[in-house]
Parts: C-alpha cells; sequence; structure tokens
C-alpha cells in the first residue's frame, strides 16, 4: 500500500478545506488535501450556491465593512474583480457577494498549487485509526486504490464529520436537517433585470399553484442573487424532501430533483414571458445540501451565542450572517443577531472534545443546529477553515495558544 508521511491533512477540498489549506501552508506546514470528488470546491462550485454571505457586516451606515482576515478579505476582492461583480445590498443590510463558480475554482487551485499543497482527488477517506486521543493514520481510496497517511494533525472539512464517523466518536446530530435546493442554469432569456424577472416568476408560481398546475410539493423556486448576466441566470427549486445523514437517499433526492425541474421548466416558460425563448443550460451536478451531522468540538456554539452577538476571549472567527432556516414548505426565515456587530466562534469550536489532534472547520464546526445555520455561510466558511489551518500547524499547546491570540488580534483589525 502506498504510504504518505505529512504534517497535516484536510479532508475535504470545499471552501473551507481551501481556507485551511491555505493557512496552514502559510506556516510552512506539509499539507495533503483529499477530495472525494474530482473537482475542488464542494458546494461552492458543484452545487454553485452562488453568492458569498456573512463576509461583511450588517450594512448600517455608509461604510461596506469586511469582516475576517486579511486573506478572506483579499480572496474575496479577487474573487469578485474575475467575476465582475460587487458586493449586493438588501433592504435588510444584508450583503451577498455574487460570483462565478469557474472564477472560484480558478482561484482555489492557483492558491493551492502557489503554496505547493499535495492534491488528492477522487479520493475518499475511507479509514482512520486511533490511539490514545490522537489520530495515528487515515485510509484513502484514489481511484479503488487504498493510501495510508501519518499526519501529526488532521482538519475535517467535510461538511458531515466523516472523521468524526469513521472514529465513532460522539457527534451533533438530528434526525433531520433543513431543505435542500437543486441549483440550474437558464440561458437564453431576455429579461429587463432581476427584479423584474424575480417578481415575473413569483407571479407565474402563484398563478400556476391557484390552478393546481405548480404541484404542492414543488416548492419554492427564486433567482440567485447577482447570477443574471447577459442571456442567463441561475434558479434555485428547493426541495421537499426529508434530508438525512443517509447519504444514499440524498442521491435518490437528487435524481428526483433533475426530474422535477426538466417537468416543471417547460410549464414556466409558458408562463414567464421573458423565459419563452429560453432552455435550460445546466444542472449543477451536486445537490444543495444545507445541514448535516457535525462534529463535537471542546465548545458547541448555541442559538443563544449568534442571537445575542456573544463574544470569547479565543474568538477566531466574526460570524455576520442571521440564523437562516430552510423549511420543507420553501419557505425561508432569518433570525438576526440583537447587536450590530455580530457573533465570535470561539478557537474550541474547531478542536475535538474527544481527540487533541483533531480539527474542525466550515459546515462541520461544533454548534448547535440553529447556530450552524448562520456559521455554514461562506464568508464564515473561509474564516474557520483559514484559522483551522493556523491552528492545526503548531506543534504544542502553548504555540496554538500563541497561534490563536495571533489570529485574535488579526481578526481585530477588521471588527467594527
Ligand atoms: C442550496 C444552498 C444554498 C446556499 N447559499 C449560500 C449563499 O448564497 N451564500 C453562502 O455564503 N453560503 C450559502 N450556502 C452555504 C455554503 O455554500 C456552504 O455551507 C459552504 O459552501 C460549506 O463549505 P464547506 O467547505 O464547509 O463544505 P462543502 O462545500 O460541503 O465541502 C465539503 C467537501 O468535502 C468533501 N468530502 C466529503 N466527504 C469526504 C470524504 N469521505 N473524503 C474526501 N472528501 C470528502 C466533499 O466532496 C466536499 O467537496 C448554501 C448552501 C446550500 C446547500
Amino acid at each position: 500500500m502506498k504510504t504518505i508521511n505529512t504534517d497535516l491533512v484536510v479532508v475535504g477540498g470545499g471552501i473551507a478545506g481551501f481556507a485551511a489549506a491555505i493557512g496552514a501552508s502559510e506556516t510552512g506546514c506539509e499539507v495533503v488535501m483529499i477530495e472525494k470528488n474530482n473537482q475542488l470546491g464542494g458546494n461552492a462550485t458543484l452545487a454553485n450556491v452562488g453568492t458569498v454571505c456573512g463576509a461583511f457586516y450588517r450594512k448600517l451606515d455608509e461604510q461596506l465593512n469586511p469582516a475576517g482576515y486579511h486573506f478572506t478579505v483579499s480572496t474575496l476582492s479577487q474573487l469578485c474583480d474575475l467575476s465582475k461583480t460587487s458586493p449586493i445590498v438588501q433592504a435588510d443590510g444584508l450583503i451577498m457577494v455574487p460570483y462565478e463558480w469557474s472564477m472560484l475554482h480558478k482561484i482555489i487551485h492557483q492558491k493551492l498549487e502557489r503554496r505547493a499543497v499535495k492534491l488528492l482527488t477522487s479520493a475518499a477517506l475511507a479509514g482512520a485509526e486511533k490511539q490514545d486521543k490522537n489520530i495515528q493514520h487515515l485510509t484513502v481510496l484514489q481511484e479503488g486504490k487504498p493510501i495510508q497517511i501519518t499526519p501529526m494533525a488532521v482538519i475535517d472539512c467535510s461538511g458531515n464529520g466523516i472523521v468524526s464517523q469513521l472514529l465513532g466518536l460522539q457527534m451533533l446530530q438530528e434526525e433531520t436537517y433543513q431543505a435542500a435546493s437543486q441549483i440550474f442554469r437558464v440561458q437564453n432569456l431576455e429579461s429587463p433585470g432581476e427584479y423584474q424577472l424575480t417578481m415575473a416568476i413569483k407571479r407565474a408560481i402563484t398563478r400556476l399553484s391557484h390552478e393546481n398546475r405548480w404541484g404542492k410539493n414543488q416548492q419554492s423556486l427564486s433567482v440567485v442573487p447577482g447570477s443574471l448576466r447577459e442571456d442567463h441566470v441561475d434558479l434555485k427549486l428547493t426541495l421537499p424532501d426529508l434530508i438525512t445523514d443517509d447519504t444514499a437517499s440524498n442521491d435518490a433526492i437528487r435524481s428526483r430533483a433533475r426530474k422535477r425541474i426538466n417537468e416543471l421548466f417547460p410549464t414556466l416558460k409558458r408562463t414567464v414571458g421573458y423565459l419563452s425563448a429560453s432552455s435550460i443550460h445546466s444542472i449543477y451536478p451536486q445537490l444543495g445540501v444545507r445541514v448535516m451531522r457535525r462534529s463535537r468540538g471542546k465548545y458547541v456554539l448555541t442559538e443563544k451565542d449568534v442571537l445575542t452577538g456573544k463574544k470569547f476571549d479565543d474568538a477566531i472567527a466574526v460570524g455576520t450572517w442571521p440564523i437562516e432556516e430552510w423549511g420543507y414548505d420553501g419557505k425561508v426565515t432569518l433570525r438576526f443577531s440583537h447587536t450590530p456587530d455580530g457573533y465570535d466562534i470561539p478557537a474550541s469550536c474547531l478542536n475535538s472534545s474527544a481527540l487533541e489532534n483533531l480539527y474542525f472547520a466550515g459546515k462541520n464546526i461544533s454548534a448547535s443546529t440553529a447556530a450552524i445555520g448562520s456559521a455554514r455561510v461562506m464568508g464564515t466558511c473561509l474564516q474557520t477553515g483559514y484559522a483551522a489551518g493556523r491552528i492545526a500547524s503548531g506543534r504544542t499547546s502553548v504555540q496554538r495558544q500563541a497561534i490563536i491570540q495571533e489570529l485574535n488580534r488579526e481578526l481585530s483589525e477588521n471588527r467594527i
């Protein structure tokens, strides 16, 4: 069996895994990233969620104030430049940054290559062994062939706590999770603007529903903000299917979602004038699953922490997005923090409660169901990823404490 010794393994090449690999490699750490798909980016590219949320504080004055680290702010600015987009300020003061998935994909690859991160794609984590309070080995299957990796530390950015699952560690989980969505691109449309298109689709669905021509279980269809470009737009269909930890059933949901989109689109096309000459360009390859089971850390971020804007001495990320929950009826609810300066995520949400050399980032941090409804957005995933990478590169607990203080200071530079 092929074997690899390395300082750090990042499991999962989504937005959090990308930031974790950069954070660790900046400190000179040798990093191996394993990703089960043949492409990097996770939800951000393969499901094409389309906008980065949580990268700015809620806008309450004239200023646009970014939250996070120099790395997260500069990456976002590069993404805007390449995507030719700029932040959208909503009426409620929330700020989202539209992007082109292919540009994000390009940035991820360029930055990882520049940092000499060793990439193993089409490589799924299949086994993990621990001894006492540390992970000893990981087994990865790359195109069916096993590789054994011996790391100093592991950051689980899999979005579903795969390392804790394989080791049988206690996890944060529920029977069902928020509704999933499937995003697809429509081409050859003629619309004077995104607002007009959004309203026309809403009106059409209301009418079709009254006439019983839009199935009750088809849920909501909306325009991905900032995605109307020249003659194409991205649409998001929220799905009624129950989301559980059973990924096999999620594959079935994905097939049903594709079938629904192909069945619904002709009706929509006949009803919305702007779409009359349009067609489906593509259905993005990944089903957009918002939340799944998560790893348990030394601290579990709570709903109260988010809503009261709690601050921590060991803060390593600032969450600025409300708790966003998508129901199976297609409706979304937003619950805002009572403070304008967001809430802190402490370093203890990124470190396993059971193992010393296991860290987490992204939508797999140690947070309650409600709290992850906020902390899962990409602006926050970039911060927790970057911080986890830096912290995991510390060799001793004294070094790690010093890194946490450094991160805390860097984060303060962008605090409002
Ligand atoms: C429909 C939808 C709309 C959203 N809209 C927005 C939005 O507008 N703005 C926003 O900021 N956020 C949005 N989000 C949230 C955001 O996109 C995600 O929470 C975020 O991208 C998660 O990043 P991540 O890196 O933690 O996880 P993921 O993107 O899930 O990445 C995890 C990676 O780990 C890999 N992996 C999993 N298991 C293994 C294994 N065993 N071995 C190796 N690799 C593995 C996966 O293949 C994947 O690439 C949305 C999410 C959804 C689903």
